[in-house]
């Protein structure tokens, strides 16, 4: 199987995160999942003014690039040479300096940002995925207010857990916050990797099955090149 760095890039409530358990699980990638690693250290502070993770996180703000840079760099450090070969990066780059910061890391590990997938969906639409969303606290398993129940309320439909949590961004003020950064911040990494040719547009207003057999078609094309 042929080395691949994949960054999976898109807006809050794309569908980026489902997707790559998908993607784990049929193709054995490992993840680095900037936003899931940053969850765990909410009370480290990143910034001059003392501003911790927490905070920026709670707040929408993109935390700066210097201490996610260090982050990924030691999180590759971490693997061995077999799982930094098939990569994927959920929610990193998300500026233009952490694009060029990723470039340099994939020089110094002998790899290539290989693919960039781009899931394109509208701001209307992830107002809903993300403002109903919530998850078993038992199993992780995620449900949504709007339109995916447990069958039985109150019980989750994987473990039985009774217990549910939110994502403390996953607010109104907050998501406005973490569209408007998307949008001025990540939106021009389009264009930045539409530049080097590795960009592959998926329509992430479709079902997950629909989203994940057009991935799967990409890879497959990207596994023959
Ligand atoms: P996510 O789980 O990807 O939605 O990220 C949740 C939050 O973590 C974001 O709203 C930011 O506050 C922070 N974050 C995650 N990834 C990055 C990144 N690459 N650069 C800066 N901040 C980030």
């Amino acid at each position: 199987m042929r080395s691949l760095w994949v960054v999976l890039l898109g807006a809050p409530g794309c569908g980026k995160g489902t997707q790559s358990e998908f993607l784990v699980n049929d193709y054995g990638f490992s993840v680095i999942s900037v936003g899931d690693i940053l969850r765990t250290s909410r009370g480290t502070p990143v910034t001059e003014r003392g501003r911790t993770v927490g905070e920026l996180l709670d707040a929408g703000e993109l935390l700066p690039d210097a201490v996610i840079l260090n982050l990924v760099g030691s999180e590759l450090n971490k693997l061995s040479s077999e799982k930094r070969a098939r990569l994927l990066f959920d929610g990193f780059p998300r500026t233009v300096g952490q694009a060029e910061g990723l470039s340099g890391l994939a020089n110094e590990f002998d790899q290539d940002v290989d693919l960039v997938l781009n899931f394109a969906v509208g701001d209307d639409i992830v107002l809903g995925r993300i403002l109903g969303r919530y998850k078993c606290s038992n199993c992780g398993k995620v449900f949504n207010d709007f339109f995916l129940h447990p069958v039985v309320d109150g019980v989750c439909d994987s473990c039985g857990g009774r217990k549910f949590n939110r994502r403390t961004d996953d607010n109104e003020v907050a998501l406005k916050k973490r569209l408007s950064e998307y949008h001025e911040k990540t939106g021009p990494l389009v264009d930045h990797y539409l530049s080097t040719g590795v960009l592959r547009v998926v329509d992430a207003s479709l079902g997950l099955d629909d989203v994940r057999r057009t991935i799967h078609s990409i890879l497959s094309e990207k596994e023959r090149e």
